[in-house]
């Protein structure tokens, strides 16, 4: 099956947005668990949940993804920085508790020049405080363009981070396919070449999310920029590899491209076209 969704609005609840996934031919998605920039969470309205997990098993809809508010960064030279990363991402995963068995994506955060082995430290320690035994959701790794001081820009640096955690079973990988081509990974040119090195350096059993994207900027520009499916350096035929290729085609797609929901509903199609 094509797991293929895209990232939604959270703000009106499970029902609202597995909805309008459905609307738009998507049977997953991605949302923020709160404001992307931070800042409190609305409460979980139990009702909302009881009625989207019918719906969603009803409707065919597959493993969802919660995506943490951008701004955390678990690995600041800032105490409270830290503290506020670690607090916020513990509530998130206590709330993923309600919709249980999903998925929880974060940036791994950037060190701010206290160079990566710190950095890679205080993001273990972390998941180290959070993850407990008795938790469904599985967290996310998800990598880098390698911005900044980005930790996460390689796959030996996620591999460095989960050898750190004591639960690894809780931990997995989203694969952002802008943000690896910026960070000089050559997924147009020698996908299979990358995806062999994502399995020697972390397995490809820890890899359980694509985040497609095409990239505004070229091979290894370390940006970030998203672009619309097909229009950015990564282009149409290397998105097509890609989502048909054996060791990626069983893991859900989501979409984070500059679009509107009908821009979305016009990407899923065409990739339905194009998934053999
Ligand atoms: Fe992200
Ligand atoms: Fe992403
Ligand atoms: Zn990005």
């Amino acid at each position: 099956m094509f797991v293929i969704g895209c990232h939604l609005s959270s703000s009106k609840g499970y029902m609202h947005m597995a909805k309008e996934a459905l609307s738009i031919g998507a049977n997953t998605f991605q949302f923020f668990t709160r404001n992307p920039r931070g800042g409190a969470a609305k409460p979980i309205d139990e009702a909302d949940v009881r009625e989207f997990l019918t719906f969603s098993k009803e409707n065919g809809i597959d493993v969802i993804l919660a995506h943490a508010p951008y701004t955390l960064n678990g690995c600041s030279k800032d105490a409270d920085i830290r503290k506020f990363a670690l607090e916020t991402m513990a509530d998130d995963i206590r709330r993923m508790e309600y919709t249980p068995h999903n998925y929880y994506n974060f940036h791994p955060g950037s060190h701010v020049g206290q160079g990566e082995e710190a950095g890679i430290d205080y993001i273990a320690d972390m998941l180290n405080t959070i993850l407990y035994r008795e938790m469904t959701t599985t967290v996310l790794l998800e990598t880098m363009a390698g911005k900044g001081s980005e930790i996460g820009r390689s796959f030996e640096e996620i591999r460095a981070i989960i050898d750190k955690v004591e639960l690894k079973d809780k931990l997995g990988v989203c694969l952002d396919t802008c943000h690896v081509y910026d960070a000089g990974y050559d997924i147009v040119g020698e996908l299979d070449r990358v995806l062999t090195e994502f399995d020697s350096v972390l397995g490809l059993k820890r890899l359980k999310a694509v985040h497609l994207n095409d990239s505004k900027n070229p091979f290894a520009s370390h940006k970030d920029r998203h672009e619309k499916i097909g229009e950015g350096s990564i282009g149409i035929e290397a998105i097509t590899e890609i989502i048909n290729d054996k060791r990626l085609r069983n893991l859900p797609f989501y979409l984070e491209t500059p679009n509107e929901l009908s821009g979305y509903e016009r990407e899923i199609a065409l990739l339905k076209t194009l998934r053999k």
